[in-house]
């Protein structure tokens, strides 16, 4: 019956099936108090107008207690029917790619996987508040441009019905994942965007499909042991200089990763969030449903060549495990990256620092856990949301920039892959050469009860996200990375000046300087417009 009633009325009517609630109601209640009032006449004898009844009552006072028995059941009816219903559903699909060799995206050089160390998956929730439904997917990839999610949306839009501005999509930033958009050393894998639009589709229509009645409780809690930052501003010249020519930065103070022996090294830039939000769902009978949760660090790595979904889809696993469930029958987890652009695992304030997916996926679950716990479930909340687009110019090389970074390429490199930092921007310079002069970007908020989420597709900073959580109407917000596109590193203003990898123009680094603030306002400003959205 469900299914019928939305693929009908899919297109622009979100509302139907409470209408339909509403209107059953209705005439359940008229059908009702009809057949009573029969009922009840059937026991008079002659015309009911002044004559006696069975009972000792005339018919005047019993037309009066007729209409206030209609009154009453329409009411009692009629309110009964408009408590509307909170629904959830989720689903995974995988989206293991079947053929291998295959180029991995997250590496700045060339990097072939012949192998999958665990799945990849695409990881999917429905929610729905009776009137307004929302989509949320994150996909097992380091990177998935605008075109490719939008791709998908529109398919998963013809089945479902939701509109595709109440779509957020990201990707969890996995650095073991097939290259679906072409940076550094990695172009993209062409046949593998075409085998994952149908699958982040499916994986939408299939928990869409899946929703049932369900309770929805968020929480917090901390788990600072994986997030440090990793750019440090280091002694002057000893940071890494790739020629301005190839990375429009002319100075360079900052440096990625220096490690722990490196002594040139005086301190991080930051902060950093240290917080793990999680939005939960439980079906009617408190049997765990789905959840979604996230944390700002990169990713913790991969010892051995292959695909992974990293410590995320770890992390999805040990949830399923500690509450008892298995994973996709049906409940789901869905670990979204967070603010992470200048975060990672290590702490290089201590030496022989170790950590791979499994530690950190642990610690992460443990802390989503304790905040779970701490979880008050409502049967209904107010769902909303809001997406905005905004065009930002493009840092793109001069004319002299490409022509040098052609010559370099041509005497240095020729068709070989590129092997370090100054043929890797060399290449980056020429491969931008031709692109237009603004990219216009997707910026989101959704409203989930007293749970906010703002989301940007750029690989966010720390600064940034703690900015947004600090501003934000709601009680709790959670802000998520990668989402909708990739339009690399949004370092703010300030830290240009400090320069390093993360400000270097490449297709991982390419919006105008001021972008950021303008982003973190965009983003605030909708979390305003759905924290103000009325609901009945
Ligand atoms: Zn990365």
């Amino acid at each position: 019956m469900k299914f019928e009633i939305r693929i009908v009325k899919a297109d622009g009517d979100p509302g139907s099936e409470h209408r339909t609630r509403r209107m059953s109601g209705f005439w359940v209640a008229m059908v009702g108090t009809f057949t009573t009032s029969c009922l009840a006449l059937s026991r008079f004898r002659g015309s009911g107008l002044g004559l006696p009844s069975d009972f000792g009552v005339r018919a005047s006072e019993f037309l009066g207690c007729l209409l206030v028995i209609c009154v009453l059941n329409l009411a009692s009816a009629y309110c009964h029917a408009a408590l509307p219903i909170f629904r959830a559903g989720a689903a995974m699909v995988d989206i293991t790619p079947t053929n291998f060799p295959i180029r991995t995206a997250g590496n700045l050089t060339l990097t072939l996987a012949h192998k999958a160390i665990d799945p990849l998956n695409v990881r999917a929730l429905v929610l729905d508040d009776s009137q307004t439904q929302i989509a949320i997917a994150v996909v097992d990839s380091c990177m998935v441009d605008r075109e490719t999610m939008d791709a998908a949306k529109t398919a998963a839009r013809y089945v479902t019905g939701i509109p595709v501005e109440r779509m957020l999509i990201s990707a969890t930033h996995t650095h073991t994942a097939p290259a679906a958009y072409s940076c550094h050393g990695n172009d993209v894998e062409p046949a593998y965007v075409r085998f994952l639009i149908p699958r982040i589709a499916a994986a939408i229509i299939q928990a869409w499909r899946n929703c049932v009645p369900a309770r929805v409780g968020w929480g917090k809690a901390e788990c600072s042991q994986f997030v440090h930052c990793r750019r440090w501003i280091m002694r002057p010249g000893t940071a890494e200089d790739p020629p301005a020519a190839f990375t429009g930065q002319a100075t360079n103070i900052a440096m990625m990763n220096p490690g722990y022996a490196n002594t040139n090294k005086i301190r991080q830039t930051g902060p950093l969030d240290p917080s793990v939000t999680v939005l939960s769902l439980q079906a009617a009978d408190g049997r765990p449903l789905a959840l979604l949760a996230n944390y700002s660090t990169h990713y913790a790595g991969v010892s051995e060549t292959g695909l992974s979904a990293d410590y995320f889809g770890e992390f999805c696993r040990v949830m399923a495990k500690e509450l008892g469930v298995e994973e996709g029958k049906p409940f789901v987890a869905l670990m979204s990256n967070g603010t992470s652009g200048d975060a990672n695992c290590i702490d290089f304030t201590r030496p022989n620092w170790k950590n791979d997916r499994f530690v950190v996926a642990r610690a992460v679950a443990d802390a989503v856990l304790s905040a779970m716990k701490d979880a008050r479930y409502r049967d209904w909340v107010p769902l909303a949301m809001a997406e905005q687009k905004r065009s930002f110019k493009v840092r793109l090389p001069s004319r002299q920039d490409v022509a040098a970074a052609r010559e370099y390429l041509a005497k240095n490199v020729g068709d070989r892959p590129t092997h370090n930092w100054e043929e890797n921007y060399a290449r980056e310079t020429v491969k931008m050469a031709d692109w237009p002069a603004k990219k216009t970007i997707k910026l989101q908020a959704l409203r989930i009860g007293e749970l906010g989420i703002g989301t940007t597709p750029c690989e966010t900073f720390g600064s940034t996200g703690l900015a947004i959580k600090q501003a934000s109407p709601f009680a709790l917000t959670m802000v998520v990375k990668l989402a909708n596109g990739c339009h690399g590193y949004l370092p703010p203003p300030d830290q240009f000046e400090l320069g390093g990898y993360t400000t270097w123009r490449a297709r991982s680094s390419y919006l105008e300087v001021g972008a950021e603030p303008e982003i973190k306002h965009g983003v605030l400003s909708l979390l305003n417009q759905v924290a103000l959205s009325k609901k009945p």
